[in-house]
């Protein structure tokens, strides 16, 4: 029988914090998600201010609060065109962070399915340290605004 995967409650509501276009792709990914790729959550998506401090003093960001993709919100709503992702195994209950054939995998399957849906996405940035934000994705909405950062996550 297929499995099927489906965010828990953790991702789902991070998931809420994402415009619709993300939104739609998210669950669109999580849904048509092979055995092979196997399952994945969510991360983050939107990035409250002190949460996005703490990501930049640590490295695990270039932006400070305000200067990233995470920070988008629309009134009092985040409403974020980037979430970031990672293989999850639901034995240990945790995200696996050091993997690179299960981050391909899933890099792939998203890029596929965004195209399906006509959602420009770009995966796994390159940080200003060298360091490849694997988890971070971000869709067509912010580019622009962000010519730095698009210039160094194009998909390989
Ligand atoms: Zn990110």
């Amino acid at each position: 029988m297929k499995r099927i995967f489906f965010f828990g409650v953790t991702s789902s509501r991070r998931r809420d914090t994402c415009c619709p276009d993300m939104r739609l792709l998210l669950d669109e990914s999580i849904k048509t998600t092979p055995e092979s790729v196997g399952d994945w959550g969510i991360v983050c998506g939107g990035r409250a201010e002190l949460a996005q401090n703490h990501a930049k003093a640590s490295g695990n960001s270039d932006a400070g609060w305000g200067e990233s993709d995470h920070n988008i919100m629309k009134g009092p709503q985040m409403y974020s065109p980037a979430a970031d992702i990672a293989p999850y195994c639901p034995i240990k209950k945790d995200y696996i962070w050091n993997a690179p054939d299960r981050w391909a995998a899933l890099h792939d399957h998203i890029r596929v399915t965004a195209e399906r849906l006509g959602i420009k996405v770009k995966c796994g940035v390159a940080l200003k340290s060298g360091k490849k934000d694997n988890p971070h994705m971000v869709i067509n909405e912010k580019l622009q605004i962000f010519p730095l950062m698009s210039l160094s996550c194009i998909p390989t």
